[in-house]
């Protein structure tokens, strides 16, 4: 029988290769049909990589002989800041545009003992600075929902790749909202682990303290698969965490919300589908909470300071010796400037110049080390909420959605502001989730909107509980 091997998650993908219906080889055939197809219009992808029929044979004799991993020969892509071996990986900078990887990330490691099929590396913001992915040095990627908007960032290309059938699953990247916002943006599933959750080891790292990688996937249900495949603690990053064992839960989920959070900036289609999304949640049984996060309006500034400062210390490493890029000049300092003017881009120069300027001697009190308390007064907030018996924070996961290509990018300010529900996350370290919650209409397009669950430490598992019961809620 023939397959539509089209609209495909990873639970309907691992039955039909299981049941020998499928062969790894077809499914990668389809999928990369479909990308030479489309790929053109969106670019999604940067690259297509040269061994996915390789790739897919493997996992087939893998197959044949009885192993079957949970991402066995299932289709994946990978956002262009996460290392393979031997392949390129961009960050879609000029700074490193011919660069080849010389070790594999652990995510990598992971899912290559697994035999998946990695079908190429995905379009991004470079060094993951931006919301939009038009920060890539290799042109913007274009939403599969209307080729007018952007797709998110700075996972762009990674949601799109999902969103239009191009991958299964992805991978991404999130220091300050990357995956969730995209995720949104495209209306697929979106989870940042907590931090520690999933190895950093071979991503290149924007700002340590925030980043962690991410699964981008069709459903709760495969996000979940995905995180499993690749959590747990590696001894190559010293930050990395073992994954507690869940309590069980069997008592009333509760939803908290941040009433006074949400009045401000958010477009009035976006706030009437988050009460709709409530109100499906109440019928499923959830119980809905007003809770008070007093420091949440001070998050999009402390992460504004703290993250371009890690910034600046991180990019240090590019300098034309080490990595990438190099630019001849008469004096080393010299061809420091000229490669680093020629390999960043203006949004790389700017976070660097700030970064630099709030640690600077006589700046670094006044700027980062308050920055770094407030961050303190923020863990508070959230342990103190989670305290009083709320399992999980909902807010939507953008105030707008997808903007159009060029509506912002001339202005930065506007485009950090864009991030005002997803920086919290990663600066307090706790997991959260998009989940798709409907559409808007923008300009006579339907453009996809996503909401976003906050859990405590190490707790995924809530997030994956509370994430399938709104899919279901939300279908009904
Ligand atoms: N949009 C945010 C920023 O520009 C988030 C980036 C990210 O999560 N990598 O910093």
């Amino acid at each position: 029988m023939k397959h539509d091997l089209a609209h495909m998650t990873i639970a309907t993908a691992r039955e039909l290769l299981d049941r020998g219906d499928v062969s790894a080889v077809e499914l990668a055939d389809a999928y990369c049909a479909r990308i030479a197809e489309k790929n053109p219009t969106l670019n999604a992808y940067l690259e297509v990589y040269d061994d996915v029929r390789e790739q897919a044979k493997a996992a087939d004799t893998m197959l044949a002989a009885g192993t079957r991993h949970a991402l066995t020969g299932i289709p994946i892509s990978i956002k262009d800041n996460i290392l393979i071996q031997g392949k390129i990986a961009s960050a879609a900078s000029q700074m490193l545009a011919t660069y080849r990887a010389s070790y594999d990330a652990t995510v990598i490691d992971r899912l290559k003992k697994q035999g998946a099929v990695f079908l190429g590396r995905t379009n991004m913001d470079e060094f993951a600075m931006g919301g939009s992915t038009e920060n890539s040095a290799f042109g913007p990627t274009k939403n599969p929902h209307d080729l007018s908007r952007v797709p998110g960032g700075s996972s762009g290309g990674a949601a799109a790749s999902v969103a239009a059938d191009l991958a299964v699953a992805a991978l991404g990247s999130d220091t300050g909202g990357s995956i969730r916002q995209p995720a949104s943006f495209c209306g697929v599933v979106g989870l940042k682990p907590t931090h520690g959750a999933v190895s950093r080891y071979g991503l290149m790292a924007m700002a340590s303290s925030l980043d962690q990688i991410g699964p981008l996937a069709k459903t709760v249900a495969d996000t979940e698969i995905l995180f499993n495949a690749i959590a747990g603690r590696d001894s190559k990053d010293a930050t990395s965490i073992d994954r507690p064992r869940p309590p069980t839960h069997d008592k009333k989920l509760v939803v908290g919300v941040p009433r006074d959070f949400l009045e401000k900036g958010v477009d009035p289609d976006v706030l009437e589908n988050f009460e709709n999304s409530l109100a499906a949640l109440k019928q499923s049984g959830v119980e809905i909470r007003d809770i008070n996060l007093p420091n949440l309006k001070y998050s999009l500034a402390v992460y504004y300071v703290i993250m371009p400062a890690e910034v600046s210390s991180n990019l240090a490493r590019f300098d034309g010796v080490r990595y990438g890029a190099h630019v001849d000049a008469p004096t080393m300092l010299e061809e420091y400037l000229a490669t680093r003017r020629a390999g960043f881009g203006a949004e790389s120069r700017r976070r660097i110049m700030l970064g630099t300027y709030v640690l600077s001697t006589g700046y670094y009190d006044a700027y980062y080390g308050k920055a770094t308390m407030v961050r303190e007064l923020l863990k508070d907030d959230f342990n103190t909420v989670f305290a009083t018996g709320v399992d999980c924070i909902l807010t939507p996961t953008s105030p707008t959605p997808a903007f159009t290509i060029g509506e912002k990018s001339t202005d930065p300010l506007a485009m950090y502001l864009a991030d005002i529900f997803t920086v919290s996350a990663n600066l307090v370290a706790l997991p959260a989730i998009s989940v798709p919650s409907g559409f808007a209409n923008r300009a006579g397009a339907r453009v996809p909107l996503g909401i976003q669950f906050t859990a405590p430490y190490a707790r995924e598992d809530l997030l994956f509980t509370i994430g399938k019961l709104f899919e279901k809620a939300n279908r009904a």
